[in-house]
Order: C-alpha cells, then structure tokens, then sequence
C-alpha cells in the first residue's frame, strides 16, 4: 500500500492523543477532531471575559455581538448565501430539520404531500413524519433497491400536484453515494416544491454552494466539520423568509409584545430565541475560516486516495459493501459475522468505527441487513490509519472464523 501522509494532522492534537492511547480514529461521520485553531478561539473567547449577544451597550456585549455576527457574516460566504439574514444558527442538523418542520408548517394542507429519499438519516425523517402525522400529510419515499441504490434522475417522477416539500441528503451517512441533486432541485422549483438538504455529511467532503444547488434551505453541523459541539448552520433562501414561522419564543425574538401578544422578528434573529451557543458559533468561525484557508483540491484528492485504499482492502477480503460508495466512507459486512460482533472485535484492538443502523433504521429494513460496519474518513487520517485497521480486520475475521 502507497503510503500517504496528512499534511493536515500534526494540526489535530486530540488524534495525537487518540494516537498515544492506542486509537485511531476512523467514526469521523459520526463526529471529526478538532484543530488547534479552533481550540485557540475557543479558549480566547473564554479568556478575553464573557458577554451576552444582541442585549447589552457595555463594550464586552458590543465586541461579542460583533463577533457573533461576523461569524454569521463568514458562514453566509462559506455557504455563499446572497445574504448573512439567511443563516439562522441552531444546534446542528437535527435542530436545523425540526426548526423547519415546525416553521413551515402553515405551508401544508391536510392530503399535501412530504417527499424523502428512502437512505435518510432519522434526523431528515422523523420531524417530518412527525409534522405529517400532526397534519394529516402523506410522506412519500424514492425507493431505495436492495443494493442500496437509487435513481435519482428518475427522482421528478415522484412529483405531483400534492407535492408540497422535497427533503434529501446529498451525501448519505450510511451510503457514501454522492448525489448531484440541481437538476432535481430545478423541476422542484418549476413546480414550486420547497427543497431541504440535508447537508450533515456532504458540507465535509465537497464545499456547499446554496447558490449553485439551488435549494431553499441547507441545513449541516459544525462538529462534523471540525468545529465544536452544539452549533449548526441553516440556510434559508431570501424567497422562503415570508413562509416561515417562528418555532421558540422567548428572548431577544421579538419586535414588540404586550401581556397578551406578540410580533415576532425577521430572520435570522426571529428564529434564535434565547442566548446562543455564542462561544461555540465563534470558534465555529475560526473553523470555517481555517477550512477556507485549506487546499480544498489537495483535500480532496487526499480523501479519495485514502478512500480507494479502503475500497481495495475490503474488497481484497470478500467484503459485502452496503451501497455504492463513492467517497469518505464505506459501510460493509463480513461474511456470516454480525456487525455488532466485528464492530466489537475491532474496538478491542483500538479502531474506532461505528457497527449498527448508524439512524436509518427503515433503510436497513429495505436492504434486509441487521446494520453494517462503517468506516468514516477525514482529511486528517493516513494510510497508516487504513493499514492499522485491516491488520485489526483481518485478526478479527480469524477469531470469528
Ligand atoms: N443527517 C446526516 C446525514 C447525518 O449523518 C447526521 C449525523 N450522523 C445528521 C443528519 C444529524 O446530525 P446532528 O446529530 O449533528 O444533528
């Protein structure tokens, strides 16, 4: 195996540590380290003596007020967003999916109908199914075939007259299947169907462009992207601002209210009740900043280099890969083994991947498998990190034989 080295993971102190305990790190679809940058902003924010967002005259509350909405300003442009009103930050992904589930909700007639693709996480399925089951919606699912695939052109056949919304993942966390989803996105729009992405894997391996996708809204998480816990990022097109309700009342929300009403503001702030996860949404900036900052080709070509090497060794051993993978990651089984026990043999011996349903229970249903073992990337690991995990594979695979 050609040895390929990170030029990016002496920046990444926790997999040093992971490292010296005897780790390696291959769940990062589940959650990525973290680089001293961000590190470093979140310490400063801390250090430099705290204030409120949004509420106060001091000069701590202006100065986090400026940074807070700088970071709004800097993740509007990551996205290229035509404005930084249309980011709206939550806690991440499922945050972002249940704000809309219930923001949106006065879009939708009873008998109106939801469409999904078949491989979502439970965080793109679950509000929908909720709102659906409070609204008297129809869900509707492009079908997923027992090899894990599914045809995306014929997608817009699904549509029809009741069609009111189409939520899908680029980039499933089970499937690894990159999907090109604009032209989808344009017959949506000629037929006025609102479009959601869930962006929760794709947004790490290929720079999102809400622009270029043409979508109405974009939702993903900063921890898979390198930043820290409890911050997501939702985008939301200028034309879909009107349609959106407000979902949390409280604080700093509204224009006016008395004892017995209120008005509500515009986005972003509307939709931002409460005090935020201010220190996270900063050093979250300091990751996205440093992302920009990155080779984005060099990345990815490190990536993929690193995902054939993976996809030769599993299928050197007779693997049975879930899907078509087409980067970051590979969902397999052995042969005759559960994943549960490979995944457990693995772990013994320091690899750190995921074994289960990995949230989409029903898509595992479809394929008639009791979960999968699945190997996740990131630009910071090596092959020494692949090679360490077949060495772990192929004892494994002894022991159970
Ligand atoms: N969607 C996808 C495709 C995901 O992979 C995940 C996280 N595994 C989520 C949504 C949910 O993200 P979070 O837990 O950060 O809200």
């Amino acid at each position: 195996m050609q040895q390929l080295h990170s030029p990016w993971r002496h920046l990444f102190p926790g997999i040093q540590q992971l490292n010296d305990t005897g780790q390696v790190w291959l769940d990062s679809a589940a959650t990525a380290q973290k680089p001293q940058a961000m590190l470093d902003a979140l310490l400063q924010y801390y250090q430099q003596g705290v204030a409120n967002v949004h509420r106060a005259q001091h000069q701590p509350g202006e100065r986090a007020t400026l940074a807070f909405e700088q970071a709004r300003q800097l993740a509007a442009h990551w996205l290229n967003a035509s404005n930084s009103d249309c980011i709206i930050f939550t806690k991440g992904t499922t945050e972002g999916i249940n704000l809309l589930s219930h923001a949106l909700a006065g879009q939708f007639n009873a008998g109106d109908e939801i469409l999904l693709s078949g491989y979502e996480h439970h965080a793109n399925l679950l509000p929908w199914q909720q709102l659906a089951q409070r609204q008297q919606l129809q869900l509707k699912i492009l079908p997923v075939d027992n090899h894990g695939t599914i045809e995306i052109a014929y997608a817009a056949d699904y549509f029809n007259s009741r069609t009111r919304l189409l939520a899908i993942s680029p980039l499933s966390n089970v499937l690894g299947q990159l999907h090109y989803l604009q032209p989808l996105f344009a017959q949506a729009r000629a037929q006025s169907i609102i479009t959601v992405v869930d962006g929760a894997q794709y947004a790490v391996h290929r720079q999102p462009d809400v622009q270029q996708l043409d979508c109405d809204f974009f939702v993903c998480s900063s921890h898979k992207l390198y930043g820290p816990d409890g911050v997501g990022l939702l985008y939301a097109h200028p034309k879909q601002h009107a349609l959106m309700q407000p979902w949390q009342w409280g604080g700093e929300m509204i224009e006016y209210c008395t004892y017995q009403s209120a008005q509500a503001r515009a986005l972003p702030l509307g939709f931002e009740a409460g005090t935020p996860s201010i220190a996270n949404v900063i050093a979250f900036a300091a990751t996205l900043e440093w992302l920009l900052s990155l080779d984005k080709t060099a990345v990815q070509a490190h990536e993929q280099a690193l995902f054939m090497q993976l996809q030769q060794g599993l299928a050197e051993r007779n693997m049975q890969i879930v899907g078509q993978p087409d980067t970051a990651l590979i969902s397999f089984n052995a042969p005759e083994v559960h994943p549960a026990d490979l995944a457990h043999l693995l772990s013994e011996q320091g690899i750190a991947v995921r074994g289960g349903q990995h949230c989409a229970m029903p898509l595992f249903q479809q394929l008639g498998l009791p979960g999968a073992v699945r190997v996740s990337l990131a630009l910071y690991n090596d092959s020494s990190d692949i090679q360490a995990f077949f060495q772990a594979l192929d004892k494994a695979l002894e022991i159970l034989a």
